[in-house]
């Protein structure tokens, strides 16, 4: 899997790859994990709030 956390990768992302969690509420972070919630909704979330799965990528 191509490294999309780091470098210009994020350049291409909406939003440069950083804005608000929706879990911890930080600002101007880098959203870079999806998180399944409720109805199948997949959101972004930062790195610390990312699902234990997705330490297993890459
Ligand atoms: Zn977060």
């Amino acid at each position: 899997m191509a490294t999309t956390t780091r470098g210009k990768v994020l350049r291409e992302l909406e939003g440069r790859g950083r804005g608000t969690c929706p879990v911890c509420n930080r600002k101007r972070i880098k959203l870079l994990y999806d998180k399944t919630i409720e109805n199948e909704q997949v959101i972004k979330v930062c790195k610390s709030c990312r699902p234990k799965k997705a330490l297993n990528k890459k």
